[in-house]
């Protein structure tokens, strides 16, 4: 259904993250200008509202099924740029990529990006996100400026560390449910060229890995470490550590030395339609992590790689998440503190041979200290790994979720599906600091999405399963 609404196009759609598990039918608008959000926001017309990036959470977080979903993206206007300092202001639709398509030619980049260029600044800043350099640099929020945000009461207020210290906090990894980011300011890092000096290290076992991780966390700004989900017994955990440095001048062939920020994006490849029956099923993950293990251990060294095939690997497959089929995926994220990561980790690879499940993508890292409230990372280990959506995998991850709430664990809301209110509660202890701020500012839970909803955000109260 499509229709005017307050002056405002409104369509009914299909509603989906990332991971295209959970679906919902809903209305949404995609407001042109800022005034239009005041209008959606204001307007009676609809129960609740929430704001929407690009859509690369992975779960239900980006939609409102009851309400208006607003797609931001368009409002996304540069407005300063300081190049003494490298402070950026937008609007909050301005994506990453725009961001590099801009200021990378210019020798600047991103203070942190996740795996995809394709996420909005605001949807980036609600999710608090974190890149390879979380161990040293932290998540996005630490290099922010101000954030102008829209309010449920239509009021627009400018929160940063120093002003509005409380909203501040509750909106950076806040999932849109404080209000509107409307601008934000991003401090950018210079570099000399948009190339990467990699290393390639392989691990025969977990326990290799997770040494050659701390011993190089110290002094190389970006690792992860890609992990073979199907190796068992002694080669349990095996894997490949990837780090990476901003390649400086004197590191580029002289071919390359005279266009020191010349972007090379890497030839691109789309997935046309859902693969039938999901391409990515037990047999295929399987020989695709035994033979990306041998490919990368014979890469085992240094090389130069281009900045954006380096950060971004997936961006050159559009669409791949219909790989996995009509039914979706989940990718489940935990972070688990240092001292109980080797038995969860250990405890969790076991859990996945034994049910039969392997994960195409599966990523360790190292994070450094945390950013406090709803945001997901604080010290420790986080493990990535994806799942095609089938029958019993939802009991599965209810075990995965106890062991990772008794080792101290949480999982990241901005890939989650599926965890119950009482398992966020308790992964979450900031969750009732965050709910007295969200009542201030939004006192009749005007700002809503599916995710909220299901996980109970509305309430101090743990509901029952
Ligand atoms: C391939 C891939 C790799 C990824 N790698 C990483 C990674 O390495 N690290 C990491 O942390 N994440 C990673 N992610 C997750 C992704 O970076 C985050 O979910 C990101 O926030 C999505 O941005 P978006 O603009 O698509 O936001 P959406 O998914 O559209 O929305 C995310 C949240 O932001 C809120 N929001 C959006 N716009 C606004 C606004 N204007 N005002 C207030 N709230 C708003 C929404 O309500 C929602 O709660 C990855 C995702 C993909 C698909």
């Amino acid at each position: 259904m499509t229709g005017i609404q307050d002056g405002l196009l409104a369509e009914t759609r299909k509603l989906e993250g990332w991971g295209r598990y959970p679906t919902a039918s809903g209305l949404s608008t995609r407001p042109e200008k800022i005034s239009a959000v005041r209008e959606v926001v204001a307007s009676g017309r609809w129960t609740s509202v929430l704001a929407r990036g690009l859509g690369r959470s992975y779960g239900d977080p980006a939609f409102n099924p009851e309400g208006c979903t607003l797609f931001a993206e368009r409002l996304d206007r540069l407005v300063s740029f300081d190049p003494s300092s490298g402070w950026l202001r937008a609007e909050g639709g301005l994506t990453f990529r725009a961001i590099l398509d801009l200021f990378l030619p210019r020798g600047w980049f991103l203070p942190v990006t996740p795996g995809t260029r394709h996420v909005t600044l605001a949807g980036a800043l609600a999710c608090d996100v974190h890149g390879k350099n979380h161990h040293r640099d932290g998540s996005l929020g630490r290099h922010v400026g101000r954030i102008r945000l829209l309010l449920a009461s239509g009021e627009e207020v400018e929160c940063s560390a120093q002003e509005l210290p409380e909203l501040f906090q509750a909106t950076i990894g806040g999932m849109g449910l404080t209000g509107v980011i409307l601008e934000a300011e991003l401090r950018l890092r210079p570099i000399q060229t948009a190339m990467i000096r990699q290393q390639v290290k392989p691990a025969g076992d977990l326990d290799s890995l997770m040494a050659l991780l701390e011993e190089h966390d110290t002094r190389v700004p970006y690792s992860v470490a890609w992990l073979d989900t199907v190796a068992e017994g002694r080669n349990l955990g095996r894997g490949v550590l990837l780090l990476g440095d901003h390649a400086g001048i004197a590191d580029l062939p002289s071919s390359q030395a005279g266009n020191p920020l010349r972007r090379r994006t890497g030839l691109r490849a789309t997935v046309p339609f859902d693969a039938p029956g999901g391409l990515l099923n037990p047999t295929t993950i399987r020989a695709f992590n035994s033979t990306y293990f041998s490919l990368q251990k014979r890469k085992a060294g240094e090389s130069l790689i281009a900045l954006e095939p380096y950060f971004y690997p997936l961006d050159l497959v559009d669409g791949w998440n219909r790989m996995y089929g009509r039914s979706g995926f989940v990718q489940y994220q935990f972070v688990v503190p240092t001292e109980t990561a080797r038995s969860t980790l250990v405890g969790v690879l076991e859990a996945c041979a034994h049910q039969g499940l392997a994960s195409f993508l599966s990523v360790l890292k190292r994070f450094g200290p945390g950013f406090g409230n709803l945001s997901f990372p604080f010290e420790g280990y986080t493990l990535t790994l994806d799942f095609p959506v089938t029958p019993g995998l939802f009991e599965f991850l209810d075990e995965l979720d106890r062991r990772v709430l008794e080792a101290g664990g949480r999982l990241y809301l901005a890939k989650d599906a599926r965890m119950s209110p009482a398992t966020f509660r308790a992964m979450y202890p900031e969750f009732p600091r965050w709910l007295e701020v969200k009542r201030q500012v939004d006192p009749h839970d005007r700002f809503r999405s599916a995710q909220s909803i299901r996980l109970a955000m509305h309430s101090q109260e743990v509901p029952s399963r």
